[in-house]
């Protein structure tokens, strides 16, 4: 089901008399979310993604625009008629019903010619907890079952009315770090396997990234950037979307661009054509450094921090933004810890410029 947000936006009235401005939550939604596909929506706590979310399910009402369901409308229906699942980070199951009672809830509800008889409810169920793995739990109760099998329930119980748009909110937000990891790699086995289009909100970029076929990245209310992970990575928009993505996050600086140079305080770092001349911040990718004693880029040297499949050198520089400048290295590198200062050579495709004013990226080309 492709579903489709038409300049979406909601304002909140400001309870705090102070400061009495509405909260725009959601600025000017416009988006076409590709049928069959998981999409991550992403940006810090308050930017607007539950709100989103919670429009889309119809638990709130738009100040203004559309949601289209396919060529449905459903802006005006209420929730129990847009054929959504739902799933929250705190599971909310019901804790004196079991496992197969959770689940078959949203099915005894049904009414009129959407009415199943109790074998056919039963099947529903037990499909559906197949396909979260959990279908020899059915008869525990939710305090038995660990936080991950909760919230599997809690998907099951989504999914058993086969949705037509599957929606999560911080789904994986109570769960510790492994069961994170594993429940992420299950949302997207089951969400191919079903081929429900699903949107999947988290604050986590990691997390967006590594199951998303597109991200959708927030800030203030306000969509970012749209696409794929990897471009969205390899070319954002603005110094925000920059900072967002990737960890270790990506070392920003105070630069100039000088006659086609890019100069990092005294040192002339890189050749940028065709940007005219003017104060920028600079961007670079932890894995945007080469170790190269020779390289033009000097820093001070603070510490090596062996990683296994590579090393993190740790430095400093007076023009960082960030306390400490971290680079990735592989670990076929030497590096003598002694020494005080060390040289880098960047990779230009791992180096962004940004507008000192706007944050906007400038491009420029690179010259070899
Ligand atoms: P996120 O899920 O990204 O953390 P939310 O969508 O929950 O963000 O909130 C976005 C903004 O809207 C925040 O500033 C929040 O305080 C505000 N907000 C959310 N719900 C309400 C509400 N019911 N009344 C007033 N303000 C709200
Ligand atoms: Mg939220």
């Amino acid at each position: 089901m492709e579903v489709v947000l038409q300049n979406l936006t909601k304002k909140f009235r400001s309870r705090d008399r102070k400061n009495p401005q509405d909260v725009i939550a959601v600025n000017d939604f416009n988006f076409k979310i590709p049928d069959g596909k998981l999409i991550g929506l992403l940006g810090p706590s308050g930017c607007g993604k539950s709100t989103t979310l919670n429009l889309i399910s119809g638990l709130i009402k738009p100040t203004s625009g559309r949601i289209l369901f396919g060529e449905d409308d459903v802006t005006d229906l209420p929730p129990e008629n847009r054929g959504i699942g739902l799933v929250f980070q705190n599971y909310a199951l019901y804790p004196h019903l079991t496992v197969k009672q959770n689940i078959l809830f949203p099915l005894q509800n049904l009414k009129g010619k959407d009415k199943l008889s109790k074998p056919e409810m039963l099947e529903k169920a037990v499909a559906a907890a197949k396909l979260v793995q959990i279908d020899e739990l059915m008869d525990r109760k939710p305090g038995e079952l660990s936080g991950g099998q909760q919230q599997r329930v809690a998907i099951a119980r989504a999914l058993v009315k086969m949705p037509r748009v599957l929606l999560l909110d911080e789904p994986l937000s109570n769960l510790d770090a492994r069961l994170r990891l594993q429940t992420r790699e299950e949302i997207r086995r089951i969400q191919r396997e079903t081929k429900i289009t699903t949107i999947f909100v988290t604050h986590d970029q990691e997390e967006a990234m590594s199951i998303s076929d597109m991200i959708v990245v927030m800030k203030e209310g306000v969509v970012q950037q749209i696409g794929k992970p990897q471009e969205v990575y390899d070319s954002p928009v603005n110094l925000f979307v920059a900072k967002f993505l990737g960890t270790p996050p990506i070392n920003v600086f105070e630069g100039q661009v000088r006659d086609n140079q890019l100069f990092i305080g005294e040192d002339a770092v890189l050749d940028v054509a065709g940007v005219e001349n003017q104060e920028v911040y600079v961007g670079i990718r932890p894995e945007g450094f080469l170790l190269k004693e020779d390289g033009p880029f000097c820093c001070s040297l603070s510490g090596v921090e062996v990683m296994g499949r590579d090393i993190s050198v740790v430095s400093t520089n007076k023009a960082s933004l960030n306390p400490t400048v971290r680079s990735i290295v592989g670990t076929e590198n030497k590096i003598n810890i002694e020494a005080a200062s060390v040289r880098f050579e960047l990779k230009p495709a791992k180096v962004f410029l940004f507008h000192k004013k706007t944050e906007e990226r400038i491009d420029f080309e690179v010259r070899v």
